[in-house]
């Protein structure tokens, strides 16, 4: 049976962490080029050259893209073949702590939401575990932030509500972050599931690459429609204007009850930071 070395884990994850902290994806930059390209105003492209700017000098210099260096999010796809003599949940927030610790990054976490008392090391990291065909680790890391976390929402709609439900649902919640998300941002919806499923697909929605598309073709027109719909907003860069309010909005859906229309929206600000790694 296959396997791999705690050690080798926790500095693979102690690599994601740093990149993923000061190295934007390309296709990210991509998109923010593509909006400064379209906004017809001076002031929503300067904030856009601003962001490129920002993002290029963090990649150079490897300095993070933004201070809030965010919860360490986790999602791990262990190969059922695969044979790991040690603690997973523990050689992972190792690599968490090293990242943040040797990277110079922002502390985020505090021990209880409500004593505020920090840990100091970023840990613990939120790990989502699934079990899958195979002897490889996948780790997909994010560092999220709190100014789109914070704005990001659920609703426990019902089936009449249909898709002009989730629309208006997805609209408000994109009115109400405003510039707080700091947009441009990117949307990961979930829809279906229940309660706490709704927000772990949004969640991962967040993973999948900018520029991919929903293969459900339900899911799919319904990124066209939002993608569309959003950006006639207005909100724009920062919230200060212009037609570039969201870069991509990616739409998961699952199974659920016949009573239930459960839509979840995690907004994702323009630093959208996510690397990932095959073990
Ligand atoms: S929302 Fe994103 S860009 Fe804004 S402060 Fe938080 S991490 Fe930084």
């Amino acid at each position: 049976m296959r396997t791999i070395s705690k050690d080798r884990l926790i500095s693979e994850m102690e690599r994601l962490v740093v990149e993923a902290a000061t190295v934007l994806d390309d296709k990210v930059v991509a998109c923010l080029r593509n909006g400064q390209g379209q906004e017809p105003g001076e002031r929503a492209r300067h904030i856009l050259g601003e962001i490129l700017e920002n993002q290029a000098i963090a990649r150079t210099t490897s300095i993070p893209i933004c201070q809030d260096t965010g919860v360490a999010v986790v999602f791990v796809e262990l190969g059922r073949d695969l044979h790991l003599d040690f603690d997973l949940t523990e050689a992972l927030n190792e690599g968490v702590r090293r990242g943040y610790q040797n990277g110079y990054l922002r502390k985020s976490v505090v021990r209880h939401p409500l004593d505020r008392v920090n840990t100091k090391d970023n840990t613990p990291a939120v790990i989502h575990l699934s079990l899958v065909p195979g002897d490889r680790l996948r780790i997909r890391f994010a560092p999220k932030g709190a100014g789109s976390e914070n704005m990001s929402r659920l609703a426990m709609l019902t089936p009449a509500d249909g898709i002009e439900g989730i629309v208006r649902f997805v609209l408000e919640t994109v009115k109400l972050a405003g510039g707080k998300a700091c947009p441009p941002i990117i949307l990961g919806i979930g829809i279906g599931g229940n309660f706490e499923k709704c927000a772990l697909i949004a969640k991962e929605a967040l993973f999948r690459e900018v520029d991919d598309r929903a293969e459900n073709p339900i899911d799919r027109a319904l990124e066209e429609r939002l993608f569309e719909e959003v950006n006639k907003l207005g909100i724009g860069p920062m919230g200060l204007s212009g037609v570039t309010t969201c870069l991509a909005v990616k739409v998961n859906s699952a199974a659920c009850h016949i009573a239930s229309l459960p839509v979840a929206v995690n907004i994702q600000c323009h630093a959208a930071r996510h690397k990932e790694t095959v073990l």
